[in-house]
């Protein structure tokens, strides 16, 4: 399952070819992927503009001139590639392990005709756990899928005085809030493991610990507020990451293992500078949470 990193790089690299972009022809290719597609897909986007490429928690936005929004998720194994005419494809964001390249598997297809030129963006799904729909903008924050989502963890709106406000008085464990898509939408298992041992965090440690009694931030949780930017804008940079690619690894890819401080590292050395203690891995609501033990007794 693509992580938000991943999803901000495919966001990323489809928007020079997307936004702006005129939809000259559709292809739809099968009735549905994880969800049937709406009604008149094609004929409704046929002719479109788009006139920008967004992103809210792991979906993709592509506004219309016509007030709706393309919505996308890639499910577990959904990838876009470009094909500009008469060049090699290009597949958006950089992958741990070689996405589907097999056309069997290319369920839609945009002809656009854009800044960029004519292309051609090709969505690939071989288990089509992924799905589009068409909404209206107007109407997108009420959505089910968007309704009570929490806030972002690019930018600067995730601060410190407002994860006081969503963590205060929680006590379930700080692991488990962070995972909790209505207070950060979009932070997955590795990023929260990551940002825990970075702001020297136990995983275990009731949420609302790090707020005090007049609601206010400790210098923990201003310290957290900071490391969840920093891995996450870090992830992104280098190209995103995904656990089932992690899984699968040839190794001809293998950034990221060395990118990790404690995620799927158990039994390896603490990589923080004088602590020489060993990462372990302990299971929370059955998810595995990698800790150093030494670093994150606060
Ligand atoms: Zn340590």
């Amino acid at each position: 399952m693509p992580e938000l990193p991943e999803v901000e790089t495919v966001r990323r690299g489809l928007q020079p070819v997307m936004e702006g972009a005129l939809i000259v022809r559709l292809e739809q290719r099968r009735a549905d992927l994880r969800f049937p597609f709406p009604p008149d897909f094609a004929a409704r986007l046929t002719g479109r503009r788009i006139t920008a490429m967004g992103r809210r928690a792991k979906y993709l936005l592509a506004d219309l001139d016509d007030g709706m929004v393309l919505v996308c998720h890639l499910g577990m194994s959904g990838s876009f590639r470009i094909e500009p005419d008469g060049e090699e494809a290009l597949s958006p964001g950089v992958f741990h392990h070689p996405r589907s390249k097999d056309d069997r598997h290319d369920h839609v297809v945009f002809h656009l005709d854009g800044p960029a030129g004519r292309a051609r963006v090709i969505y690939n799904d071989p288990r089509r756990f992924g799905y589009m729909d068409l909404l209206p903008r107007d109407a997108l924050a009420e959505h089910p899928w968007f309704r009570g989502l929490g806030i972002e963890p690019t930018g600067n709106s995730l601060d410190a005085d407002e994860l006081a406000r969503r963590l205060a008085g929680k006590t379930a464990p700080l692991k488990a809030a962070l995972l909790d898509q209505r207070i950060i939408a979009g932070l997955g298992n590795i990023y929260v493991c990551e940002a825990m041992w970075r702001a020297r965090l136990s995983p275990l440690k009731p949420a609302g610990r790090l707020v005090t009694k007049s609601g206010q931030p400790r210098v923990s949780l201003q310290r957290l507020a900071v490391d969840v930017r920093a891995v996450i804008s870090e992830a992104i940079a280098a190209g995103g990451s995904s656990l089932r690619d992690h899984i699968q690894t040839d190794g001809t890819l293998g950034y990221f293992q060395h990118g990790f401080s404690v995620y799927d590292r158990e039994g390896k050395t603490c990589p923080r500078p004088g602590c020489g203690d060993t990462v372990r891995r302990v299971v929370q609501s059955g998810r595995s949470t990698f800790l150093c033990p030494r670093c994150q007794k606060e």
